[in-house]
């Protein structure tokens, strides 16, 4: 086994089993453990899935309905808002503040769900390109709907022709780096990558309730060193998002819920009793969110607490 950004075996170390978030993920997941490389601190999932498994997976499991932890059954309108949330618009501050907009024309976002951002960016800078790749059958159609070009792969993308690319927690779902290799042939010279990953120090692994669907674990080391094997230069490095505590409350309580419904649904008793809790606090969440005096809004304003559980980045390719 070797480390897929150092390529040694000599520094890598089982550090825990691969814990599943539903049983039927085994069926995609038949993982060992998972290994770190203490060279890099880059951690990932050994024996990585099936190509085919995966693809099928992303295609019609991952966000399908009653699937944790998105659950997938916010109403269509509800989906369509959410671009104007405050996590969204912190993403829009962020990328404004480093690069120069006026001079984007062809953003391609990888693993886009929804588009939510490049929708957000596209309502400023109108002769901004959106392209995606994302496989998922539930958000073809409003991708669609937002002027988004869908590709099925970045083989269909001219080499050189990006200007920047959105990779929103989407890396840590891959089974290989290569991908950085394909990104820097696809952005034009002086092409961004904006990218947002869990923050997988010890502290991630101590609280974490689950790790599938997630194959890579990135540490800001990691990035420092696929920086230098892949060609590209850090523009700015920051921690971001809410705390590790309240990501692992999030994770633990979707968790439950599906334990809960699976359980509800095989004693047959009324699903009603037991659909709430995640979805009810997300929703909660969502609508004090808008209240502009609901302290928890800091949370996505505030980077580099040294408790954000996320990691974001902008790199310049050299
Ligand atoms: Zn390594």
């Amino acid at each position: 086994m070797k480390c897929y950004i150092c390529n040694e075996s000599n520094f890598i170390k089982k550090i825990d089993e691969y814990k599943l978030l539903t049983e039927e993920d085994k069926n995609t997941f038949e993982i060992s453990g998972i290994y770190k490389c203490s060279s890099c601190e880059l951690g990932f999932a050994n024996p990585m899935p099936d190509r085919n498994k995966l693809n099928n997976f992303y295609k019609n499991v991952y966000r399908s309905p009653n699937r944790p932890p998105y659950f997938n059954s916010l109403k269509i309108e509800d989906i369509k808002s959410l671009y104007l949330e405050d996590k969204n618009l912190n993403y829009l501050l962020y990328l404004t503040t480093f690069i120069e907009f006026t001079k984007i024309k062809n953003i391609l976002d990888f693993g886009s769900g929804f588009g939510d951002l490049g929708f957000a960016l596209k309502k400023n800078f109108e002769n901004i390109n959106l392209n995606s790749i994302e496989h998922d059958k539930f958000c073809s159609e409003i991708l669609n709907e937002r002027g988004y070009k869908n590709h099925l792969s970045l083989d269909d993308i001219p080499e050189k022709s990006l200007d920047l690319i959105i990779s929103l927690h989407s890396l840590e779902h891959l089974d290989s780096l290569e991908i950085f290799e394909s990104f820097r042939k696809k952005l034009d010279n002086n092409g961004h990558i904006f990218f947002e990953v869990p923050n997988s120090t010890k502290e991630y692994f101590t609280g974490r309730a689950f790790d599938s669907p997630h194959l890579f674990f990135f540490t800001k080391k990691s990035f420092e060193k696929i920086c230098a094997k892949f060609g590209f230069e850090i523009v700015n490095f920051s921690n971001s998002s809410y705390s590790y505590k309240m990501d692992n409350t999030f994770q633990s309580d979707a968790q439950k819920k599906y334990l809960r419904d699976k359980k509800s649904f095989l004693s047959k008793s009324s699903l009603k009793k037991f659909i709430p809790n995640y979805l009810i606090s997300l929703r909660r969440y969502l609508i004090k969110g808008k209240k502009i005096d609901n302290p928890e809004r800091m949370m996505w304003f505030t980077n580099n607490t040294g408790k954000n559980c996320y990691i974001r980045g902008i790199l310049r390719k050299k």
